[in-house]
């Protein structure tokens, strides 16, 4: 199964997903391409695949993402590789910005799209400077593009609002594990147990 997980900038998707990560199993985190120059604290290969715009161009014009688009000003793409070999055994999880979320629902029917929101604004700026790893004028054009994405949420199966982590992380939890039960994603479970009931074993 797909996991969308988007929202504004700063909103704390990546705090969310490493909290969620950490408390269930055969959840893989698909690490995206991007332009933008690494963060002080990021490291390559872990948090993006940084790549200058000649490769991440290259790579959208021979379909290498499964979705991709331009974000405060940089390129983010997530590449169909990283999907196909971490959803081999697992769940994937993306961590990606509204545009990709609509490219998603899509190409991948099935997907489930989780959304971000943030308590309130004054409370997203105090996060973005708080993270301080991005310029004022970074900061600024996050939070004026957040009043457009913050609008997007009806578009989304599941609303998670991030106001106290402990709770947002249980809610983000929740939507995963109910998703997990439903039936067409327990068949591997369920067909042992339906064996056993075959005529002759009971
Ligand atoms: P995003 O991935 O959405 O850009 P981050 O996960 O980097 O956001 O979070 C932005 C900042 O907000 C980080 O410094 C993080 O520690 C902080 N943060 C995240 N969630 C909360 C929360 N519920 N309460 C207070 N601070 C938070
Ligand atoms: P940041 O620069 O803060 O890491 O990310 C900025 C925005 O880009 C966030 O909304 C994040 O979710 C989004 N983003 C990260 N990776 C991708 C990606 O692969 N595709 C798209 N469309 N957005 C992404």
């Amino acid at each position: 199964m797909l996991f969308v997980i988007s929202g504004p900038s700063g909103c704390g998707k990546s705090t969310l997903i490493k909290r969620v990560r950490r408390a269930l199993c055969d959840l893989e985190f698909s690490v995206s391409h991007t332009t933008r120059p690494p963060r002080p604290s990021e490291k390559d290969g872990v948090d993006y695949h940084f790549v200058s715009a000649r490769v991440f161009e290259r790579m959208a014009r021979e379909d290498r993402f499964l979705e991709h688009a331009r974000v405060h000003g940089h390129l983010y793409g997530t590449s169909r590789a990283e999907v196909a070999r971490k959803g081999r055994r697992s769940d994937v999880v993306l961590d990606i910005d509204v545009q990709g979320a609509r490219q998603v629902r899509r190409r991948v029917p099935g997907a489930v799209l989780v959304f971000i929101m943030p308590p309130v604004a004054a409370e997203l700026r105090r996060r973005l400077e708080k993270r301080s790893e991005d310029s004022p004028e970074a900061v600024a054009r996050r939070l004026r593009n957040a009043r457009a994405e913050v609008r997007a949420y009806g578009e989304f199966d599941f609303v998670v609002i991030n106001d106290d982590l402990g709770r947002a992380a249980a809610d983000l939890k929740t939507v995963i594990t109910a998703c997990r039960r439903r039936p067409s994603a327990m068949a591997g479970r369920l067909g042992p147990i339906l064996r056993s009931f075959r005529k002759g074993r009971t």
